[in-house]
C-alpha cells in the first residue's frame, strides 16, 4: 500500500500565507487533499496512489512512498520500451508531469501512454481528462522545439501475465518493482496511516527553519535540462503561448509599481528571482521558475507578472535577465542602506513607522 507523503517545508504555501497554490487539490480524482487549512492535509484512506498530485507540484514537495519519479525516468530512459502502463511500470499515467513527458518523449522518440486500463479504474475518467491536457500541452511545446515524436495514448491494456484477477491500484504495488529497486518499504505504522480515513493537517515548525531558507532546483527541472541537451536545437527558437506551459515563466517587471520590498525573491523556492549583497537589483533566470505563483502572491503592488508569451530560447541558452535595478542610499533616519526606487529619502520600514506614528497622533489624512 502506497502512502502520499508532504514535505511541508518544500510546499509554498509554507513559504507565505500568501500563497494561493491548489494543483494538488484541484487534480486529485479522489478529493483526498484538502486546503482549508494553511499548508495541504491529507486522507490516505481517500488517495488511491495515483501520484497525479506528485506530478503538478511545482515544488516537489509531494511524493509516494514506493515511487520515485526520477528513478522511473531513469529505468524508461535505458529501457527499449516506449510503452508506459499502469499495470507495468508506474502507479498511473496521471504521475507524469508535462516536463517528463517532454524529456522522455524526446528521448526515447516518442512515448505510447497505455489507457487501456482507464475504462475499468475507478479513477481512469478524471484521469484521461487530466492526461487531455498535459498531452496537449506536452505535442505542442514538442512541436515548436522541432521534435517530430509525440507522446500518444493507445488502449494497449498491457498484462503481466502474473493474475487474471483485475488489480486493485493500491495492490499493484505489493508488486511493483523497478530495475535497480529492490525494496518495497511497507512497515507496520505505514499500513496504519494508509488506512487512516481522516483529514491529517500538516504543520511547520522551528526544526523546518533551514529547509524552508534553501532554494533548491526541482529533480524534474534538472532531468528536463539534460534531457534538451540530448536533442538537437531547434533551427529558430520560437516564441509560444505561455498558457500553453504549466511548469516554467517568464516575467515582465513593472518598475513603476515595484516598492523594493523585496519579497519576491525571498519567498522564491528555486532562486530563480535573486538579487546582490547590496538588493539594489532584482535578477531572473527563467531555466529555474516553476511557475509556483509565489512571487506573484506576496508582490503587494502587482509589479511582477507573468509574460503571455515564451520564449524558448531559454530551453537551449539560457540566460539570466535584469528584471529591475535600484539606486542604492542612506536612509535618512536610520542612515541603513536601502533601495530606493523613485527618489525616496527615507527607508521602507522607516517610512512605515512614520506612518504608524501618524497614524498614532491622528495626523494621517
Ligand atoms: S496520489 Fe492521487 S489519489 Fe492520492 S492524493 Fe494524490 S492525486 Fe489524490
Ligand atoms: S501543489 Fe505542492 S506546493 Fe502547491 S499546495 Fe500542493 S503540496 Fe503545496
Ligand atoms: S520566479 Fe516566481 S513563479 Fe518562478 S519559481 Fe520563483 S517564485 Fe515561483
Amino acid at each position: 500500500m502506497s502512502l502520499l507523503e508532504l514535505a511541508p517545508a518544500r510546499c509554498v504555501r509554507a513559504l507565505s500565507i500568501n500563497s494561493i497554490c491548489s494543483h494538488c487539490a484541484d487534480v486529485c480524482p479522489t478529493n483526498a487533499i484538502n486546503l482549508s487549512a494553511r499548508l495541504p492535509s491529507i486522507n490516505q484512506s481517500l488517495c488511491v496512489g495515483c501520484a497525479g498530485c506528485v506530478a503538478v507540484c511545482p515544488s516537489e514537495a509531494l511524493g509516494l512512498d514506493d515511487f520515485n519519479p526520477t528513478e522511473f525516468f531513469f529505468s524508461m530512459a535505458s529501457d527499449a520500451e516506449n510503452v508506459v502502463s499502469c499495470q507495468k511500470n508506474l502507479p498511473c499515467i496521471a504521475a507524469l508531469s508535462v516536463e517528463h513527458l517532454i524529456s522522455l518523449c524526446s528521448l526515447k522518440k516518442g512515448l505510447v501512454l497505455d489507457t487501456g486500463h482507464c475504462n475499468s479504474c475507478e479513477i481512469g475518467d478524471k484521469v484521461l481528462e487530466m492526461m487531455e491536457g498535459r498531452i496537449q500541452s506536452t505535442n505542442y511545446l514538442l512541436e515548436a522545439i522541432e521534435i517530430d515524436e509525440r507522446v500518444v495514448c493507445e488502449k494497449i491494456a498491457y498484462s503481466s501475465g502474473e493474475t487474471n484477477e483485475p488489480k486493485e491500484r493500491r495492490d499493484f504495488f505489493k508488486t511493483f518493482h523497478l530495475r535497480g529497486i529492490a525494496k518495497v518499504k511497507h512497515d507496520f505504522e505505514k499500513e496504519v496511516q494508509s488506512t487512516t480515513d481522516e483529514f491529517i493537517e500538516a504543520h511547520i515548525d522551528s526544526s523546518h527553519t533551514q529547509e524552508l531558507r534553501t532554494k533548491k532546483i526541482t529533480d524534474r527541472r534538472k532531468l528536463f535540462f539534460t534531457a534538451l541537451k540530448r536533442v538537437e536545437k531547434p533551427s529558430r527558437f520560437h516564441v509560444v503561448d505561455s498558457s500553453m506551459i504549466d511548469f516554467t515563466s517568464q516575467k515582465i517587471m513593472d518598475e513603476a509599481k515595484c516598492t523594493a520590498c523585496q519579497m519576491c525573491y525571498r519567498v522564491c523556492p528555486t532562486a530563480a528571482l535573486t538579487s546582490d549583497m547590496r538588493n539594489s537589483k532584482i535578477d531572473f533566470d527563467p531555466f529555474l521558475c516553476v511557475k509556483c505563483h509565489l512571487c506573484h502572491d506576496v508582490c503587494e503592488s502587482d509589479a511582477i507578472s507573468v509574460s503571455t508569451s515564451y520564449n524558448l530560447t531559454e530551453w537551449f541558452e539560457p540566460k539570466v535577465q535584469n528584471l529591475i535595478t535600484y539606486t542604492v542610499r542612506r536612509c535618512d533616519e536610520c542612515d541603513g542602506l536601502f533601495s530606493s526606487v523613485g527618489g525616496e529619502k527615507i527607508c521602507h520600514r522607516c517610512q512605515l513607522e512614520e506612518e504608524e506614528a501618524l497614524e498614532l497622533w491622528g495626523l494621517n489624512k
